[in-house]
């Protein structure tokens, strides 16, 4: 049979493309023609990027056909608060902005952890998170509102063909990983594996623990498709409303804001404004007041040994917002005054504001003497040290600044 070794050969070389063609679909790495030429392409919706998100989101439709169970709603609840904690503490507070340490192991770990939440790979999100604190609302931040309108910056931009590659050369400090690079060129894998893992879940619950109602699609559904689809808006909230919505106590190069709701949302990432200010903390909530429960949860992490070196926010920065809430309050005061003015209006709605004012201003009044220097350059050389590696070695990112 002389045609058999022909015909195996040409068998092996389709299945061998078959296979590379496999592979590519799933790499993200994978750009022909290269990242750059595809990162230098104009904004545009790309529409076969809008398929996972459509798929996300029609996904959570299936919850009408398995209908609910209390333990598929807690469930979703407390996957949405769990990955929130990888987005928020991990992803954020580690891969962008290396508040803490960790060894290589518990590094790599966290990134699977991180991989859960569906928002991509470590070092795509690091990488376009540094560029966003490089270029705050101005023309080159991938998701500005203030710039490109609400919706581009809560999910139009991440459907865009050009934001799609990683740009390697602002997480070199990542990227000398082999196993973080892997993760991130694979980036669908761990949520596939995570898909599946809640389906089994509700699987051997079907089986084993029949008295609490639950199926395997109905986890399936509310699990993985409504949590993670929640998952996806409260994260995008700091992308869009962190820009629009809450108050400015620093003022800094961008329209960054503080918001309680936002930071119940989002695991205390809502106190945005006062991230943009000093980028190096562990902490987004500056004073105690500011709920913050990454921050609470990272410090748990860091009593078990898995991370350590949790950096504090410098006493001049917190100095430096005390004098700015004591600023805007003798401001407010003295708005109030002279809108209240006429004492034959002076009614209790329009003393209280007054003098509700005035107490603040009071209360911060500690605050209020001749200012230090402040931390002007935390806030830029913090990314710019992340990104480029020698600059890094030089002056480290946990080192905190000289004021
Ligand atoms: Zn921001
Ligand atoms: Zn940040």
């Amino acid at each position: 049979m002389p045609d058999t070794p022909i015909l195996s050969s040409r068998l092996v070389a389709k299945l061998r493309r078959t296979a590379v063609a496999l592979v590519h679909w799933f790499d993200a790495d994978y750009a022909p023609g290269g990242a750059e030429k595809i990162r230098a392409a104009p904004d545009k919706v790309d529409w076969v990027r809008c398929i996972p998100f459509i798929i996300l989101h029609t996904g959570c439709l299936g919850v009408i056909w398995t209908g609910t169970s209390r333990f598929a709603i807690g469930f979703a609840v407390a996957f949405y608060f769990v990955r929130m904690f990888a987005v928020t503490g991990i992803y954020h507070r580690y891969f962008s902005h290396k508040t803490y340490n960790t060894s290589r192991v518990g590094q790599f770990l966290l990134a699977l952890w991180g991989g859960t939440a569906v928002q991509r790979g470590a070092l795509w999100w690091a990488y376009h998170h540094r560029h966003h604190h490089q270029h705050s609302d101005d023309e080159q931040d991938a998701h500005s509102p203030h710039v490109h309108g609400f919706w581009w910056s809560h999910i139009g931009w991440i459907t865009s063909r050009r934001n799609f590659p990683t740009d390697y050369s602002k997480v070199r400090d990542l990227a000398k990983f082999p196993e973080l690079v892997l993760l991130n060129r694979f980036d669908t894998v761990v949520p596939i594996l995570t898909g599946f893992a809640v389906w089994g879940l509700g699987w051997l619950l079907e089986i084993y623990a029949p008295q609490l109602g639950v199926t395997k699609w109905q986890l399936l559904w509310w699990g993985f498709f409504v949590s993670t689809t929640a998952l996806f808006h409260g994260t995008s909230c700091i992308n869009s409303m962190a820009h629009l919505m809450g108050r400015r106590r620093f003022q800094t190069g961008d329209d960054s804001r503080n918001s309680l709701i936002l930071a119940l949302i989002t695991l205390g990432e809502g106190w945005h404004n006062n991230h943009h200010r000093y980028m190096s903390s562990t902490r987004n909530g500056f004073y105690w007041w500011e709920i913050d429960p990454t921050y609470y949860g990272l410090k748990l992490l860091s009593w078990t040994g898995l991370v350590w070196g949790l950096k504090p926010v410098p006493q001049t920065i917190l100095d430096e917002g005390q004098r700015a809430e004591h600023a805007a309050s003798i401001a407010a005061a003295q708005r109030a005054a002279h809108a209240h003015s006429d004492f034959s209006y002076a009614t209790l709605r329009k003393v209280v504001p007054t003098a509700a004012a005035l107490a603040v201003a009071t209360a911060t009044a500690a605050q209020a003497a001749t200012p230090r220097r402040a931390d002007e350059n935390a806030i830029h050389t913090d990314v710019t040290e992340l990104a480029h590696e020698l600059a890094a070695k030089q002056t480290p990112p946990s080192a905190p600044p000289s004021a």
